[in-house]
């Protein structure tokens, strides 16, 4: 899509930290961090929220998921724990969308979130 913020990563016209990339996923630094690590694992294809995803291309959304275990692996913290998040709609506090996981790790995380 041509006017979204995450396929213009994809695409190289939006610069970002990036630190993983897979045939059809990347991961890349949050702007905003709000941990130690805070990656975003995204699909290179678009779409919209999670549920949208799982409903078109399941095995994309594992493939997203396989990358969100990885990056927790090397950032170090896969064993202490790492939360992954998918905010999905706007209540939920979704602002970007184009799907995309949260991974979230070193420091200790609250339950419930805000
Ligand atoms: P959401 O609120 O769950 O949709 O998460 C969107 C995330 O994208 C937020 O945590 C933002 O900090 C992050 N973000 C927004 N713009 C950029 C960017 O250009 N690069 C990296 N992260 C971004």
């Amino acid at each position: 899509m041509t006017d979204c913020l995450f396929c213009k990563i994809v695409s190289g016209d939006v610069p970002a930290k990036v630190v993983r990339s897979s045939d059809r996923a990347l991961a890349f630094r949050d702007i905003n961090p709000q941990a130690p690590t805070h990656v975003l694992v995204i699909p290179k294809d678009h779409h919209p929220t999670v549920g949208e995803l799982a409903a078109a291309d399941a095995e994309l959304l594992a493939e997203v998921l396989r990358e969100a275990h990885e990056v927790a692996a090397d950032e170090g913290i896969a064993g202490t724990g790492y939360r992954v998040v998918f905010n999905t709609g706007a209540q939920a506090g979704q602002t970007v969308f184009h799907v995309h996981a949260h991974v979230l790790g070193g420091r200790g995380l609250n339950w419930p979130p805000g």
